[in-house]
């Protein structure tokens, strides 16, 4: 692809006073974006570090994709990622088109049309930018994003969740055949990526990390077979999860995770479950889905969706990405950050897998 055809948007290059991170390799400096949202009125906002320089980019529908804009920034992003669209939006990238860079990739749908000279990104504060697509259908569009967009990081006190030691109790599970299934299950996130970062500091790495475990537990406390991507606070990137898996020749994949959208919207809640493509792994987000939501009373359902995340889309048995709640939500994240109502649902999970693997896998 050559860069010269594409169409620059308003270039707003903010002058670095000071180098963001005193790197001499520039591949070793963080990302400096550091939260981003595209809110149902079709606004794109962003938190950097301060005084980063951005480029912006436009271009129109070509190759059968639609209209992308993208926004590359300093620093390199560890762990790229593609995030589902709603509405006008198809998707949402997070990636490294180089050593030492991030690039924000927005794609629209084919039918999306936008004037690139109605565009620019706009910087609000030191660390703060603003895109508004203007022209932009908003149905079905919805608040999206990761991080914290308001960046107040003086919560306090901020929670840290630690495994539970008690162990819980797998007798009101269903029971499969013993030692004949094997499972793999991935806590998204991991050591210095805390994953979403919510309410009071609740770290979406901390909550699913227990969640897993304790899900490891039931399973194994049922005969089967179980693999965990990550059994600590460390760092996995995706493609070691995903051929630990493909390697184990496991029945089911489950990837546990927990939402978030900006600090401003409380009013977020709900639980979802992807899967990429196929049939089976539908069954199995619904199995999944059906029994969060048995637990998640007062929190939205938002259903079982199709997702392109990586560990879902290149993992080659049936597979799902459970979403348990919003870390950011005024209904989940208290919730959330009790041992309580994370046992109900390693308890869900574990009830999902039996389920899924006792009626549909032969
Ligand atoms: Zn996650």
């Amino acid at each position: 692809m050559s860069r010269a055809r594409f169409r620059r948007l308003a270039l707003l290059a903010v002058l670095l006073l000071q180098p963001l991170v005193c790197s001499p390799s520039p591949a070793k400096a963080a990302s400096a974006l550091a939260a981003w949202a595209l809110t149902e009125q079709g606004t794109l906002q962003l938190r950097t570090g301060r005084h980063a320089r951005l480029e912006a980019f436009f271009q129109g529908p070509s190759d059968g994709k639609g209209t992308r804009v993208w926004i590359d920034l300093p620093g390199e992003l560890k762990f790229p990622r593609r995030v589902a669209g709603r509405g006008a939006v198809k998707e949402i990238r997070l990636g490294k088109p180089r050593p030492g860079a991030t690039r924000l990739v927005i794609e629209f749908q084919p039918w999306v049309q936008l004037n690139p000279n109605d565009l620019t990104l706009r910087g609000t504060a030191a660390d703060r930018w603003e895109l508004a697509f203007k022209g932009l259908p908003l149905k079905g569009l919805d608040d999206m994003g990761e991080g914290d967009l308001t960046g107040r990081s003086a919560w306090s006190p901020s929670i840290r969740i630690r495994p539970s030691q008690v162990p819980v109790d797998p007798s009101g599970l269903p029971t499969v055949a013993q030692n004949r299934y094997s499972v793999v299950i991935d806590p998204g996130h991991g050591g210095p990526d805390p994953g979403a970062v919510g309410i009071r500091g609740l770290r979406e790495s901390d909550v699913v990390l227990d969640v897993s475990l304790q899900v490891a537990a039931l399973l194994r406390a049922r005969g089967v077979t179980v693999n965990l991507t990550r059994t600590r606070e460390v760092d996995v990137d995706l493609p070691p999860r995903v051929s630990l898996a493909n390697r184990s020749g496991a029945n089911a994949f489950v990837s546990i995770h927990a939402n978030a959208l900006s600090m401003s919207r409380p009013d977020v809640n709900g639980v979802e479950t992807f899967f990429f493509s196929d049939p089976r792994s539908a069954r199995l987000a619904a199995y999944l889905q059906q029994q969060m939501m048995a637990v998640s009373g007062g929190s939205p359902n938002r259903g079982v969706r199709r997702g392109r995340f990586f560990v879902i889309r290149r993992t080659t048995m049936p597979s799902a990405l459970v979403e348990m709640g919003f870390v950011t939500g005024a209904i989940d994240a208290p919730r959330l950050a009790t041992a309580d109502h994370r046992r109900r649902l390693a308890l869900a999970i574990a009830a999902g897998v039996l389920n899924y693997l006792k009626l549909e896998v032969r």
